[in-house]
């Protein structure tokens, strides 16, 4: 049982609280000189210490710090002047170290927040702390029809993953979102995924996992204290972020209503159905028994050495957007459009590359747009970027493409066929522009389509759109239809 959205949200409020992890782009690992490179052979990028082996000694990435200080300070947080790893005791067996060296009590960065624009307001996400980790192994369960390690025959384990750094970013609980959890939560790693490749720190990839969330919500009635979270894991795209606050709010106010309680778990969200289920109840903090690494130094980043890395922070991505839509003279409406389709910043991405801004717009409110929803994704988790849609615009405006062959050039791009021009090449959709060439198709034209020839002679001279049509039908769309046009009123001796 469930209650629809809108109607939960006007009984019950919402508290949401989210959990980000990101895997930082460094060539090395956190702890080890091992490559951190994703798609290698299992098990080629591991030595005694991201192994676990005894003996080993673990030393800290100075790069891996260096990010964590940079997205602690583009989210305005407090930067420690004295802080410790900590072992986070667990047993799972893609940890070879059977415990995770982490950060506890003593975080890098607190304390700080993020604007997000949601229909127009700014949110303020309040952030609770930023810290460094490292990133476990994978594992691999075969067998079964699933993938899943229920109906597994044997299961493998990959170490490549195991060490890599990892930064995870929490808010505080978020309140007041009112009638928007989902859109806010939505928009929160939207823009912190846009801060985080801004500051060029992960590819943030997250069909790859490069950034994942955790999202937590609970209900209360209005003015009660705030209920008990469930914790939904394994959200991996900007849509399930906001679908898995949508069904726990749904599910959560069914139960309410219904008088049980929320029980405080991890739930698993399913890419597929959009829904979640019940994983393993939550442990409590002392089940992991933390206490400081000792293998490693404390981490005591210069004063100096802070204030350099803030004074080097790139643009905000909300400061540069508002910059750019000055500049290009976008109205208010116009932003908000494209914020809501999550292509503004895609759109200001392809002006920069080279494209007019109302030509940058068509393309990804439009064909591109289409093409995201129909794989049921955002249209910024594309395989195509702002410098190739702008490329297209530049073929079109060249006169090498018409429309609809840009269509296909992109189809192409997002098809995983290469750059547009390789496409063009390859799927041979350059305009035929060629006047010898296009004669033979408006000579056979004129023959099969007597009847409106004869009009067309006689003076009726828009009767010549259904030749073009056929001449553009015989050469597949590549030929130029001004041209066309031009050439079919030549052969059957018509003067505009
Ligand atoms: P854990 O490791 O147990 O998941 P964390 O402190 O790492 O705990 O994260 C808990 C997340 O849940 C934080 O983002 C926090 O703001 C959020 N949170 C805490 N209480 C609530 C609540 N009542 N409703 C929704 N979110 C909450
Ligand atoms: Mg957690
Ligand atoms: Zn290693």
């Amino acid at each position: 049982m469930t209650v629809p959205y809108v109607e939960a949200l006007q009984e019950f409020e919402p508290v949401i609280g989210l959990e980000t992890h990101v895997e930082l782009g460094t060539a090395s690992k956190m702890f080890c000189g091992c490559d951190t490179t994703f798609g290698a052979a299992p098990n080629t990028h591991t030595c005694p210490v991201c192994l676990g082996l005894p003996g080993a000694l673990p030393v800290v990435n100075e790069a891996a710090i260096a990010s964590t200080i940079r997205i602690g300070l583009a989210l305005h947080c407090d930067i420690a002047t004295w802080c410790r790893f900590a072992r986070k005791n667990y047993f799972y067996p893609d940890m070879p170290k059977n415990f995770q060296t982490s950060q506890y009590d003593e975080p890098l960065c607190t304390d700080g927040y993020l604007d997000v624009e949601v229909d127009g307001e700014t949110v303020r996400i309040p952030i609770e702390r930023v810290h460094l980790e490292e990133d476990t192994g994978k594992s691999l369960h075969v067998g079964g029809s699933t993938g899943r390690i229920h109906g597994a025959t044997h299961s493998l384990v990959d170490y490549n993953r195991a060490g890599i750094p990892l930064v995870e970013i929490v808010t505080k609980p978020v309140t007041g979102t009112k009638a928007k959890p989902a859109e806010v939560a939505k928009a929160y790693v939207t823009e912190l995924r846009d801060v985080l490749r801004g500051l060029g720190v992960s590819d943030v990839r997250m069909e790859q996992g490069s950034l994942r969330c955790d999202v937590n919500v609970s209900l209360n009635k209005p003015g009660a204290e705030w209920g008990t979270r469930s914790e939904t894991k394994n959200v991996n795209s900007l849509r399930s972020v906001e679908r898995a606050v949508r069904s726990e709010v749904e599910r959560q106010a069914a139960r309410l209503r219904a008088g049980e309680r929320i029980v405080q778990e991890t739930r698993h969200f399913h890419e597929d159905t959009g829904l979640s289920t019940s994983g393993r109840s939550k442990e409590e903090a002392t089940d992991y028994r933390y206490f400081p690494e000792p293998d490693l130094v404390p981490v005591a980043p210069d004063a100096a050495w802070v204030a350099s890395l803030k004074a080097a922070l790139p643009e905000a991505p909300s400061s540069r957007r508002r910059r750019l839509i000055e500049q290009l003279a976008l109205s208010t409406l116009d932003a908000e459009a494209m914020t809501n389709a999550g292509v503004l910043d895609l759109v200001l991405a392809t002006v920069d590359a080279g494209a007019p801004a109302a030509e940058a717009r068509n393309w990804w409110l439009g064909h591109l747009a289409q093409s995201a929803n129909s794989r049921g994704s955002e249209p910024s988790e594309l395989p195509i970027t702002p410098v190739q849609v702008a490329r297209v615009v530049e073929l079109v405006a060249d006169g090498s493409l018409t429309a609809g062959l840009a269509r296909q050039v992109v189809d192409g791009v997002l098809a995983g066929e290469g750059e547009p021009d390789d496409v063009v090449e390859s799927r041979g959709l350059a305009v035929v522009s060629d006047e010898g060439a296009l004669t033979t198709a408006v000579d056979e034209a004129i023959a099969a389509n007597s009847d409106a020839a004869d009009k067309i002679r006689a003076g009726k001279v828009q009767a010549v759109g259904a030749l073009v049509g056929a001449v553009m039908k015989a050469t597949r769309g590549q030929a130029d239809a001004s041209v066309v046009r031009r050439l079919l009123l030549e052969r059957l001796g018509v003067r505009e």
